[in-house]
């Protein structure tokens, strides 16, 4: 330090307290970076990179931003996963003495943004804190700008880690390496990236119940505790304030919920789409028409926690089913609740003090809207939406607080008066009188003036350094009386002058303007801090607020698409009829979607082992199933005729080739790891998807490998199981597994080509037609015949349908053929152009001719 100047000395001290982050040092109206802050800083957010003395004989690189719009390149620096810590002058540069106090009072970092411009309204921002010990691992995840906090734990393993980190998603994490370590595997197995600061021991037990004075944390396992005290420490030390709406602990185990792995959401494209992860054409994106941002975060936490408890389930039918059968009042709820502003958000801003008069009037409005919301609920006739509205406090003495103070159309900034309305306080309206007395005696004086000296230019005006003046021009200057006016400043055209009584004038109403303005901002902050006694009722409301609208947002869709309630059957069974991909068929609008049944029942078979061509709609078959018993334990109507569903504790998928080759492992390894995670983890009341089993080997290994795999889930799981697979040979199976059945994808072949039917029908498929799809890729002729003569030499074998197809098969799909054909199944195999990605582009307009 030493040679430094005072100022820089008291820079290294501060950088000292924040070495992990970019220091922020505000120098009257910038803020500087210095050292490597500053050429990191300049690189990332290209700007320029000066050099500054710093009392030493080298000069030190510096970059600097205004104040005014750090904002901007803070949230930058923030989404690139950096933390700035923000170095402010805590005294008044003109009282000071000596170099000017400063003190860092807030570090901005990735899972702490408050500004939500960058996050986006309807996603959360989670940070969380972690604890592994004992095999035990506990999970914090907070959300500051809502002031959410949930809280769970469970056996550590990669898996169970992996699965729960997919809820929240969070963009850093606070623990201890152990725990870390495996966040980062999770995050990276989720191709995201997470910004890890270590911190163990704890838990803090004073610090805890200081936060939250209501937990009873002896109830609580260790690292739990562990897990949300190095959260809520971590918060203290980057946001330094009391963090008032963070209070509530949200706890639960994850047995509470269907178990998703990380491949099976991503799979079902719950959230998010497989191909470029956007939200439009997920299941989310399906069923969101709420009309507020914090209905639209609650429904996304929902889908990602599929309910296991059938009263709490058939609670959210109910309401839905009420809101399903009566579109007024839903059109009428829907209206009211798209009036409503995100109260979380606010309640976040209210408590950080950063809520301007703006937020306080979108905040009474609201609030006005809940007693009508309440009425509507209670007209639905639900127990669940009464008891919602029953529960709900209408907030009416803050609505009526900050209806009394605030006007109607106040500024952005608090700092400029404008905030109060008129009535609300006596001095302040004794101020706003002295000042617009002031004003008219002026605008009267400008009047005299003009009639005294007949210069009808003549006029009073008013700048922030010379106050109010009377400004004459030049070529009326002569006609000026001598002596009454005093000289203040001279324009290119004009002259400005000031009368004794005039400068007097203006004292009283600066004075009084000042005062106003003062007054006004503390009478504001006053309120604010008033109402921020009461957010916790804000708190309940929002939430209630937020089912509400995510009921009504099912209810909307389900009417919309015709989805029906389902039924619970009481044990195992699962029957759907007429079951539809809701995502598929959405998209699909115009071309019709077909309708398939699905039983898998404990006497009549809870195995269907499908078979048939690419393309034929076997995937997407078994994901409706899939998705279908998600909507059912979301509580939302599902499309299908009819659905007598099982509640079911875990999806289990492993469906497809091309999308996972994120973590660089061979596509077969990473399905043998699926399969090995699904005989450890599924349940009798499971339901276990599997694509394409046993592709990615031999095609005798895969074989074997399948019927082994089928074999241990009819055996030893005994759940409820989808499997596909081009082995036609495995059909065979159906004869030594009583509780398997074959079933496969009905397809009409004419002379014009096959054409899909996508009608699910029982028995095994007789030919997958892969070099015909081979074919319709247009592969040169000669590759094509040559394909159909080796298959065709193939001994013993059946011989391949001469090409073009000319079998009419009307029986397709009624009563398909049973028999297999190993020699296709090998033919396919051996032709790699043929594979389902390549062939794709073609086959689609293969339907066109013949549906
Ligand atoms: P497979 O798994 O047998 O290769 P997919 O399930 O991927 O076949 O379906 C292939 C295409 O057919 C998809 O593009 C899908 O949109 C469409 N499809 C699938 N099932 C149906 C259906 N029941 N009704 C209408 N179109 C369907």
């Amino acid at each position: 330090m030493a040679g430094y100047t005072p100022m820089m000395q008291q820079y290294l001290a501060v950088k000292e307290e924040a070495r992990d982050a970019l220091l922020f040092f505000r120098l009257g109206d910038f803020y500087e970076m210095f050292f490597d802050d500053a050429l990191l800083a300049a690189r990332e957010l290209e700007i320029t990179l000066t050099g500054r003395g710093a009392g030493q004989e080298e000069r030190i690189p510096m970059c600097g931003v205004p104040y005014h719009s750090a904002e901007g390149y803070i949230s930058k620096l923030v989404d690139k996963g950096y933390k700035v810590a923000i170095c402010e002058q805590v005294e008044d540069p003109a009282t000071a003495k000596g170099v000017v106090r400063r003190e860092i009072v807030r570090i901005v970092t990735p899972g702490t943004v408050m500004e939500t411009k960058s996050l986006g309204d309807a996603v959360n921002n989670f940070i969380v804190g972690a604890a592994e010990e004992a095999g035990r691992f506990g999970l914090a995840a907070c959300d500051l700008t809502t002031g959410e906090l949930y809280v769970t734990s469970f056996a550590a393993g990669r898996e169970t880690v992996k699965n729960e980190l997919n809820v929240y998603r969070p963009a850093e994490a606070v623990g201890d390496d152990a725990a870390l370590a495996r966040l980062h595997e999770a995050a990276r197995a989720g191709g995201r990236t997470l910004l890890a600061t270590v911190r163990d021991g704890g838990p803090d037990e004073s610090a805890l119940s200081e936060q939250f004075p209501d937990e009873r944390w002896e109830r609580h396992e260790r690292v739990r505790l562990l897990a949300v005290s190095r959260l809520v420490g971590y918060l203290g030390e980057t946001q330094k304030r009391s963090l008032d709406h963070v209070r509530a602990v949200k706890s639960y185990d994850p047995q509470q919920y269907m178990a998703l792995d990380a491949f099976t959401r991503r799979n079902l494209e719950l959230t998010e789409t497989v191909r470029d992860r956007s939200r439009k054409g997920s299941l989310l994106w399906l069923l969101d028409r709420t009309r507020t941002a914090m209905g639209a975060r609650q429904l996304k936490r929902w889908i990602d926690q599929p309910l296991l408890d059938r009263v709490a389930a058939d609670d959210r039918l109910d309401a839905v089913e009420a809101l399903h059968g009566n579109w007024m009042l839903r059109e009428e709820l829907r209206g009211e609740l798209s009036e409503i502003y995100d109260l979380e958000r606010l309640v976040g801003r209210i408590a950080y003090g950063t809520a301007n008069a703006r937020d306080l009037n979108a905040l009474g409005r609201s609030l006005a809207r809940i007693p009508a919301l309440q009425q509507l609920c209670a007209q639905l006739g639900s127990a669940p939406l009464g008891r919602l509205a029953e529960g709900m406090d209408a907030c009416g003495d803050l609505a009526d607080a900050i209806r009394s103070a605030i006007a109607d159309e106040p500024p952005v900034s608090v700092r400029e008066g404008g905030i109060i309305r008129a009535g609300f306080h006596e001095r302040l309206d004794e101020l706003k009188e002295a000042s617009r007395n002031g004003k008219t005696w002026i605008a009267e004086l400008e009047r005299q003036e003009r009639d005294a000296t007949g210069i009808k230019s003549l006029k009073i005006g008013f700048n922030k350094v010379f106050g109010y003046y009377l400004e004459v021009t030049r070529a009326n200057l002569g006609a000026l009386p001598e002596g009454r006016y005093e000289r203040k400043q001279t324009l290119a055209n004009a002259e400005r002058f000031v009368t004794p009584e005039l400068k007097e004038k203006e004292a009283l109403i600066l004075e009084a303007e000042d005062r106003m303005v003062d007054l006004e901002y503390e009478l504001f902050a006053a309120l604010r801090d008033e109402i921020a006694v009461h957010i916790p009722r804000l708190q309940r409301l929002a939430e209630q607020l937020s089912a509400l609208d995510a009921l009504q947002s099912l209810a909307e869709v389900s009417a919309e698409r015709r989805y029906v309630r389902p039924k619970w059957s009481d044990g195992f069974d699962l029957k759907i009829s007429d079951g539809r991909h809701p995502v598929v068929e959405a998209v699909a609008e115009g071309s019709a979607f077909i309708a398939n049944h699905a039983s898998l029942t404990a006497d009549d078979g809870a195995i269907l082992l499908i078979t048939g061509p690419n393309m034929a709609g076997k995937s997407t078959y078994m994901r409706q199933v899939a998705m279908i018993s998600i909507m059912a334990q979301i509580g939302c109507f599902v499309p299908a005729k009819e659905a007598a569903l099982p509640m079911i504790d875990r999806i289990f998928t492993r469906i497809g080739a091309a999308d996972d080759l994120v973590g660089g492992q061979s596509t077969f390894m990473v399905e043998m790891k699926d399969i090995q995670v699904m005989t450890e983890q599924a349940t009798e009341r499971s339901l276990v998807i599997i694509d394409e089993l046993g592709r990615g080997t031999s095609t005798e290994e895969g074989m074997a490998i399948a019927q082994a795999v089928i074999e241990y889930v009819h055996d030893s799981v005994g759940c409820k199981a989808l499997v596909s697979t081009h082995f036609h040979e495995l059909a065979h199976l159906e004869e030594t597994l009583p509780r398997l059945r074959n079933g496969c994808m009905a397809v009409k072949e004419s002379a014009d080509g096959v054409t899909f039917l996508r009608k699910l029908v029982a028995g095994a498929a007789d030919s997958s037609y892969g070099i015909y799809c081979a074919q319709l890729a247009g592969l040169p002729d000669s590759i094509v015949q040559r394909a159909y003569g080796l298959l065709a030499s193939g001994g013993d074998r059946p011989s391949a349908p001469a090409l073009p197809v000319l079998r009419e098969s009307a029986a397709a799909a009624d009563a398909p053929e049973t028999a297999s054909r190993p020699a296709l199944a090998r033919a396919e195999e051996s032709l790699p152009l043929a594979s389902e990605a390549t062939v794709r582009p073609g086959i689609a307009q293969l339907s066109l001719f013949g549906e």
